[in-house]
């Protein structure tokens, strides 16, 4: 039983966009044995020759895809997919209304070729723009939707597509904090540098043409052990890169700040671990990674040193756990987290434990309200399980908009449709390292025989019997 490669997949717009976005998280992804696979939605038709190098016979779009090869070997990326749309070009250009531009292009049509795709790779994260196009270009405003819509469609076991459904585990939009724009553009200025971000004096991190507010960003790759590698790719871009890109042109003590970190909003799926900067530090936070999952054997030893990260990661994701929507209710208003740290803990009395990160809205609120209730989520429940994972949700009440619920006894929410429910009081909280380990005392359950729920290494599922002993 070797489970597939973990995998990082990469929806870009144009060649040159992935070495520029994606450049780092890619080499360092391939550095770790992950496959790591990259989809370039247009041939870049719209872009000129910046650099005048010589094409001699080749047009420009063969040239680019000749660029865009030798990016993606420089990074090590090992699948390749072209979806073969033409570029549309800036707002308001006549390539947008082109019959074969991206721009134009049915989102349901293209969404379905990068499902198929998704089907085929498995990649457990996927990397696209944001809903803004990062810098409000139609074909990143495209590539958003069409990412969005793919992930959808692979995991949907009614979508009329070939393969086996498939869930990714997180899809992430590429960006860049503000706050760290308005930094660099500041240092240009002061440097009498020419700054990307315009010619103008900016204070305010409102001003900026785009980016995302720094609290929206959740993971920040150190991406400065593969900056050679991300340059040498985005070099490979050369009709690309004119001589005075600002590419070329920036000083080396700018380069930490510029180029030191990659950035990414997790748009949906099971945030991971955060470091002390409150950010994931890597894409694959609290997913298995091959670092985790190759290791072979199971090693003798007192002697063996004290385990790392990944493995224990890796060893805990092999236990498949049900998943709980935790709730409770604190200062006239009800809250939720998806949890599966979950246990029964004694009969007599009834005793249950949730681990809860010390970090989580959860943490403060259950030890306020001292009380919660865990609903055991049914099968057909699994968007309720994202719902309640998914980072910069709104609090309160708007949480609960459109999901059904009863309180029971504590006044905890039991959300309709559960396979079953307990509904407590805190008895303690007791410390759990980076987590609290909440022990509620049971004063009401009760089960359905609905289907339930499970979760395995990011993927949801259900339960299949094992075959009988003397079947094997
Ligand atoms: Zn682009």
């Amino acid at each position: 039983m070797i489970p597939p490669d973990p995998t990082l997949l990469c929806v870009h717009p144009h060649p040159d966009d992935e070495s520029i976005a994606c450049g780092g998280v890619l080499a360092k992804a391939a550095d770790q044995g992950l496959r790591t696979v990259v989809v370039t939605c247009t041939g870049g038709e719209a872009g000129e020759n910046l650099a005048g190098i010589d094409l001699g016979d080749e047009d420009l779009v063969a040239h680019r895809r000749r660029e865009l090869a030798e990016a993606l070997t420089v990074l090590n990326v090992a699948g390749r997919y072209l979806l073969g749309y033409r570029d549309s070009g800036m707002v308001g250009d006549p390539g947008n209304d082109h019959p074969d531009s991206f721009h134009g292009v049915d989102v349901e049509v293209a969404a379905t070729e990068l499902a198929t795709i998704l089907r085929t790779e498995r990649p457990d994260v996927v990397v696209s723009d944001d809903a803004d196009g990062t810098y409000g270009h139609p074909d990143h405003i495209k590539s958003h939707h069409v990412t969005v819509r793919a992930v959808q469609l692979a995991a949907d076991p009614t979508a009329a597509l070939a393969g086996e459904p498939w869930q990714v585990a997180k899809h992430y939009a590429h960006t860049l904090a503000t706050g760290r724009i308005l930094a660099v553009h500041q240092r240009l200025r002061a440097a009498g540098l020419p700054s990307p971000f315009g010619e103008d004096d900016i204070d305010d991190a409102a001003d900026l043409p785009f980016g995302s507010p720094d609290e929206l960003v959740t993971t920040e790759v150190d991406v400065r052990p593969w900056l050679e590698r991300k340059r040498a790719a985005m070099a490979a871009h050369r009709s690309q890169i004119s001589e005075d890109s600002f590419f070329l042109n920036t000083p080396p003590e700018l380069d930490d700040a510029l180029f030191g970190t990659e950035q990414f909003v997790l748009l949906s799926g099971q945030p991971g671990p955060v470091d002390a900067s409150g950010r994931e530090p890597d894409l694959f936070a609290g997913l298995p990674t091959a670092a985790g999952v190759s290791s072979g054997g199971f090693g003798a030893g007192s002697s063996a040193p004290p385990v790392d990260a990944a493995s224990f990661k890796a060893a805990l994701g092999s236990f498949v756990t049900g998943v709980t929507v935790m709730t409770t209710f604190a200062d006239d208003a009800p809250h939720g987290m998806t949890a599966n740290a979950v246990a029964s803990l004694s009969l007599e009395p009834p005793l249950v434990l949730v681990s809860v990160a010390r970090t989580a809205e959860m943490a403060s609120r259950v030890k306020l309200g001292g009380v919660f209730a865990l609903s055991i989520l049914a099968r057909d429940q699994r968007r309720l399980s994202d719902r309640f994972a998914e980072s910069g949700r709104e609090f309160g009440h708007e949480e609960f908009n459109g999901v059904a619920w009863e309180p029971v006894v504590t006044g905890a929410p039991v959300l309709d449709g559960a396979a079953a429910y307990v509904d407590c009081r805190v008895r303690e909280l007791v410390d759990g390292g980076d987590h609290v380990i909440v022990v509620g005392e049971v004063v009401a359950a009760q089960a359905t025989d609905a289907e339930p729920l499970a979760y395995h290494r990011g993927r949801y599922g259900g339960f299949l019997p094992a075959p009988d002993a003397d079947d094997t």
